[in-house]
């Protein structure tokens, strides 16, 4: 039998098929792509499998068909291990807020970059904006003309007052998206709110419980009444940059790749090199100076430390 995995928790795997949920295990190993990773089986693979005879229906997983994409995660705590979070994705969406909390730029372009090295398109949702004061809107203008001049759909919307929910339906229908974002930005709130026949809970990650052992995190796959699915990841808030070479790093900015064939050197790094396209256009405000900063802290490496608090503090 065919089957979609609908969820992962380590040992089991949730199997949808025809209609019919399957508790399926791993017989074996199943080698794939060369991955090294924690866990060879994530939610939205298709796999074949067969049922087990026993008292209760479960099948063994025998087959993970070829995957059009998947998104990988790196693990915090275990030094080069990565975890496949969520694999068939149509799309991403980031919901952030600009107060309450405050999401800030280095953590959406960490995971635009992330999600443009998987080739996932994204989509930004600017959430809780029936909050923002004068000040906070001039911000929002701001980042909304960032983002939709790199390429990116961006939406506006409020739960509390409906504003621009319908737009969201729209993107969401007959796609499976997985969705992201701090806690606290009202995640489950859209969706719940979205589709009243889902009750989506996220579970907050405290600072002190998190970072000295290993957390699992199990995403989930929730079909939508509407038409398409969403993958739910509680605790799995951001993403590191897994395996990305310096030079590769700019061609995931997609307005950085734009300028590239104008600097005067063709590996330029737009750092310091003499007849740099990219900074130039920083210099003329036509790159946004916090799209530099987030390319110079990938580029440098030093990285990592903002991403440990971005994806604990919470
Ligand atoms: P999640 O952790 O991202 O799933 O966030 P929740 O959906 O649990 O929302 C966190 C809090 O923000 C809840 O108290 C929601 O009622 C509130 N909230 C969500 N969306 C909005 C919004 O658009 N405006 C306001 N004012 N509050 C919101
Ligand atoms: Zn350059």
């Amino acid at each position: 039998m065919t089957g979609t995995v609908i969820k992962s928790t380590g040992s089991w795997y949730t199997v949808k098929s025809e209609g019919e949920i399957i508790p399926c295990r791993l017989k074996g190993r199943i080698r794939l792509d060369g991955i090294k990773n924690t866990n060879p089986v994530s939610v939205g693979d298709i796999v074949d499998f067969d049922i087990e005879e026993g008292e209760e229906q479960t099948g063994v997983i025998k087959k993970i068909h070829e995957r059009d994409n998947y998104i990988i995660r790196k693990s915090v705590n275990l030094a080069r291990q990565t975890q496949i979070i969520a694999s068939n994705l149509d799309q991403a969406i980031l919901v952030v807020t600009l107060i309450f909390p405050k999401t800030f730029p280095r953590f959406i372009d960490r995971f635009l970059v992330t999600a443009e090295a998987y080739s996932i398109p994204s989509v930004i949702i600017f959430n809780k904006v029936d909050l923002y004061d004068e000040a906070v809107m001039d911000e929002l203008e701001f980042f909304e003309l960032v983002y939709r001049s790199a390429g990116y759909k961006v939406l506006v919307t409020s739960v509390e007052t409906g504003e621009g929910l319908d737009k969201v339906k729209a993107i969401l229908k007959d796609k499976t998206t997985l969705l992201s974002g701090h806690s606290g930005v009202g995640k489950s709130s859209l969706i719940n709110t979205l589709d009243n026949n889902l009750n989506l809970k996220t579970s907050k990650i405290s600072a002190t419980h998190d970072q000295g052992k290993h957390t699992t995190t199990f995403a989930e796959m929730f079909e939508l009444s509407f038409g398409g699915s969403i993958i739910d990841t509680p605790g799995i808030r951001g993403f590191g940059l897994v395996d990305m070479e310096k030079e590769e790093i700019g061609d995931y900015f997609p307005e950085i790749l734009d300028l590239k064939e104008h600097c005067r050197f063709n590996n330029c790094l737009h750092l310091n090199e003499p007849g740099c396209a990219v900074k130039e256009a920083v210099e003329e405000n036509k790159l946004a100076f916090t799209r530099y900063e987030s390319y110079l802290q990938f580029v440098e490496g030093d990285d990592d430390e903002t991403y440990r608090k971005d994806i604990y503090e919470e």
